[in-house]
């Protein structure tokens, strides 16, 4: 399959640069208007209902309850929304602590998504043989379903498109059918309900720490949401251990970009005083590996259990 993929975008590679030309790609764009027309496709933006997020009908005529696009409130409208007006908020740069380490977080405001009519009923429309364009993707869909519907699609890249369906055919049962080919010669596509997930470029990893050298009056956990910072996000904190070892080690996990790239110790300042934080990491065992580690500094037997998680051999029974 991904040779037959790359061997049709090498095949259409001379016709992509003859787009380029001014005059041909104003022809193109011509010919997608009229083929658009004709199958009776909209515009999405000229159709969106600002209320729901479904197409086809204007917001005054939305059967929906009118609702905020902003924060989902039924309270008010867009215009007063309160979140439009509160200061700007901004991205936080955690991971500063060494190369590598770095990314912008991002929290998920507790706006329910599925609230938003445009994300229900959307398929996942795989391209396994062929190539298609979203233009064709569209006119396709219209000629198989001869609907009134725009069929607003993203394509999330050359092979893969969200599609949204119309609220009369369940994407679920589309799913049920296999590969069918369409009208354009050797195109086979493939529909799966979109489970609202888009490709991440990579996963971010949760790693468990010991820090050291800690002030134990410091041990709270917005001190330790600003250590970890510097190493990526603070996920959680093992408190127990903390009372147990009585602060000599601190056990935080973390979500990390590389945790190979986790400094051994950085300086900190804390009221107008320099400290220097030592900072390891516990190895990630494989699952069900049990190993049995004496720390010599705490004079107590660990034994490792599963990745990241272990307990005192003193805690059995
Ligand atoms: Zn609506
Ligand atoms: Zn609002």
């Amino acid at each position: 399959m991904q040779a037959d993929r790359s061997n049709s975008s090498r095949q259409q590679g001379p016709v992509r640069n003859q787009s380029k030309n001014p005059q041909r790609k104003k022809q193109d764009q011509v010919h997608k208007a009229i083929s658009a027309s004709s199958t009776g496709l909209m515009s999405y933006a000229q159709v969106i209902c600002y209320n729901c997020g479904d197409p086809c009908h204007h917001k005054d005529k939305c059967e929906k309850p009118k609702s905020c696009i902003i924060c989902k409130m039924v309270t008010h409208v867009v215009d007063d929304c309160p979140v439009r007006k509160k200061a700007h908020t901004s991205a936080r740069y955690v991971g500063s602590a060494a190369q590598g380490l770095g990314f912008y977080h991002l929290d998920v405001p507790d706006v329910n998504a599925q609230h938003h009519g445009a994300l229900k009923n959307v398929g996942i429309v795989l391209i396994e043989s062929g190539e298609v364009t979203k233009q064709e993707l569209a006119e396709e869909f219209a000629d198989i379903y001869k609907t009134n519907w725009p069929w607003p699609i993203n394509a999330l890249d050359d092979w893969t498109f969200l599609v949204k369906f119309p609220p009369e055919i369940d994407v679920a049962h589309v799913a049920g059918y296999p590969c069918f080919g369409l009208k354009k010669d050797n195109v086979i596509v493939n529909v799966e309900v979109w489970k609202g997930n888009v490709a991440a470029e990579d996963d971010l990893q949760d790693v468990w720490l010991k820090i050291r050298k800690m002030n134990p009056k410091w041990c709270e956990w917005t001190m330790l949401d600003q250590i970890t910072s510097t190493l990526g996000v603070l996920l959680d904190v093992d408190w127990q251990h903390n009372f147990k070892s009585f602060y000599e080690t601190v056990r935080v996990k973390i979500s990390c970009k590389d945790p190979t790239k986790i400094p051994t110790e950085r300086l900190f300042g804390i009221k107008g005083k320099i400290y220097r934080l030592l900072i390891e990491i516990e190895p990630a065992l494989p699952y069900a590996e049990t190993v049995i580690v004496t720390n010599p500094s705490l004079d107590q037997c660990w034994e490792y259990r599963l990745s990241g998680t272990y307990r005192s051999t003193h805690d059995k029974g």
